[in-house]
């Protein structure tokens, strides 16, 4: 299952997956795939219903290049851009309406040179929480592009520039794409996730990390618990876009709790060789983070075995634990 794919740079790559089963193709090979080419895009082609998501894959061989999953009429592109020391933000750009966004800009100067790049205007701005290396950027590119920026109604007094409010539940248009606002607190209060189910992604901010999730700033074990429990209910496809590239530092503490987990040695693997080729480990899938992360694995005996956590303590006091015993990692 978690065994790497041929680079073949030229390849079709089909993937079958109909109705909330999954790709002929494992989850790790196409993650595998797409991160051939350093920040890439993605684009998929999203369906009217949410019948089915899944297609073609294509492979291009040139960067940027294109992993488009079949089937109708919209299309949304969403490329990488590192901020920072460690952060991403995700340009997404609908190429039927032409709309623009960029969510949790930490600084202005990367999104503008690549929205220069392309000729392109940028017409919102998605915040999943306040943190200023989330929202750094929102100032600057509210003044020269006229974007609208986008985040918690919780949160309206922390982000900068903020013009529409959301809150759990909403569904909000980007282009032609639905999104799905879900609150998910823990590392802050008003944390938000946004939810693509056309596209089968969702942008997860300081909430789930590949292998790890956000320090509990303002929040309690069981607000973490139940955000995660939330994003984990979505079908194991869902790609995840996170807000930072901590994944190899996160596969050595997770290895350090559960050094026997097969699946977590193959990621840690491949995960180790993404980045000694300086290539991103972003977007991770649900199916992965269920398998190897030690934050959606709570009822892992070697886990608790790991931190002398008892085997009748409940999920959220297991979290709290295996936090704690990261931030002092
Ligand atoms: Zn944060």
């Amino acid at each position: 299952m978690l065994a790497k794919a041929s680079s073949s740079a030229m390849a079709y790559l089909p993937c079958t997956r109909v109705k909330g089963g999954f790709c002929t193709l494992s989850g790790i090979r196409h993650n595998f795939c797409r991160k051939q080419f350093l920040y890439g895009f993605v684009t998929f082609l999203s369906r009217p219903f949410k019948m089915l998501r899944g297609g073609t894959r294509l492979l291009g061989g040139v960067t940027p290049f294109s992993c488009s999953t079949s089937y109708m009429s919209s299309t949304l592109q969403i490329e990488l851009v590192p901020c920072l020391a460690d952060n991403y933000a995700y340009l997404l750009h609908d190429v039927t309406t032409g709309t623009v966004g960029v969510v949790d800009p930490s600084e202005a100067l990367p999104v503008i040179n690549v929205l220069n790049k392309k000729d392109r205007n940028l017409t919102y701005i998605l915040n999943t929480h306040h943190h200023h290396d989330h929202t750094g950027g929102n100032t600057e590119l509210k003044a020269r592009y006229g974007a609208k920026v986008i985040g918690s109604n919780s949160d309206k007094e922390r982000i900068p520039g903020i013009d529409i409010t959301l809150k759990d539940g909403d569904r909000w248009m980007f282009g032609g794409h639905e999104v799905l606002v879900m609150e998910t607190p823990g590392h802050t209060q008003g944390h938000v996730s946004y939810y693509f189910p056309g596209c089968g992604a969702i942008f997860t901010g300081d909430t789930l990390f590949s292998l790890s999730c956000g320090k509990l700033f303002e929040g309690t074990p069981e607000q973490m618990l139940s955000s995660l429990q939330k994003i984990v209910s979505l079908p194991d496809d869902t790609n995840v876009y996170c807000g930072h590239e901590y994944t190899l530092s996160n596969s050595k503490f997770a290895l350090s709790l559960e050094p026997k987990n097969v699946a977590l040695q193959s990621y840690a693997a491949h995960v180790a060789q993404l980045r000694s080729k300086g290539l991103p480990t972003i977007p991770t899938t649900l199916k992965t983070e269920k398998l190897c992360n030690p934050f959606l694995r709570t009822s892992s005996l070697e886990i608790r075995k790991a931190l002398d956590i008892s085997d009748i303590a409940d999920d959220a006091e297991t979290l709290g634990a295996i936090r704690r015993a990261k931030d002092s990692w």
